[in-house]
């Protein structure tokens, strides 16, 4: 899930500044989730900025704004509205703000910050588990990564700064490599602490990144 955290209200006014009417569109998605962008924050943020002299021409949850066909069709069932307002507010991850710039052609304000890919704990908590590398190394690790879970990113091993199980680089965080280590040892694979990994290929998160995936050859 990717998590957004709410910008502060007077940046979003502020971003607003030189719009009299606005458009916001919220996310069904991991937004709601995250209650950025979901029912409830898209008609609070609709008060607020009609509270501050704006005209909100729409306030919408749309499914998915990261799906650039969906946008593109919507954008053409509000063709009207979309026009007649001076820009859209994005309650969702930055991938739905861009793919509604792209989808509508529309200047986009992004109420959110997109902050991580994030495992959910429980309602309203959510924790940063994987670093998107693109290199995934978790069948020698535990299934506990080094690059999310140890502020360093080390692949081979503790850097010997924790204490009493805590990060030196944070005192607030578990050290990720003890984790690793308690995990393995739990497993009986502690012999994975033995087999060095090779440095990180970074060539394969080299961004964009860009998938095309063969729907029919998956299938088969
Ligand atoms: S190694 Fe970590 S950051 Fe890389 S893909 Fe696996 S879980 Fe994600
Ligand atoms: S104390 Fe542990 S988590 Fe922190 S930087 Fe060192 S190895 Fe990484």
């Amino acid at each position: 899930m990717i998590i957004t955290k709410q910008k502060p209200i007077d940046d979003i006014l502020k971003c607003l500044e030189k719009v009299s009417s606005v458009y916001i569109v919220g996310c069904t998605q991991c937004a709601t989730v995250c209650k950025t962008g979901g029912e409830e924050e898209v008609k609070k943020m609709k008060e607020f900025l009609e509270s501050k002299g704006k005209k909100v021409i729409a306030a919408e949850v749309w499914d998915t704004p990261c799906n650039l066909l969906e946008v593109k069709k919507r954008a053409r069932d509000r063709k009207a509205d979309l026009e007649g307002s001076g820009s859209l507010l994005l309650m969702s991850c930055g991938d739905g703000a861009h793919t509604v710039v792209i989808g509508t052609g529309m200047p986009v304000v992004p109420a959110n910050d997109t902050l991580f890919l994030g495992q959910s704990e429980r309602a309203g908590r959510f924790n940063e588990v994987c670093a998107l590398c693109g290199d995934c190394t978790l069948f020698i690790t535990g299934g506990y990564c080094p690059n999310a879970l140890c502020p360093k990113g080390l692949q081979n091993g503790p850097c010997g700064g924790a204490k009493d199980g805590k990060c030196e680089v944070s005192p607030d965080i578990d050290c990720g490599w003890l984790l690793i280590y308690n995990r393995l040892k739990d497993t009986g694979k502690l012999d994975n602490m033995k087999n060095l990994l090779p440095p990180k290929d970074h060539s394969r998160a080299i961004r964009p990144r860009k998938i095309i995936v063969d729907a029919v050859k998956n299938r088969k």
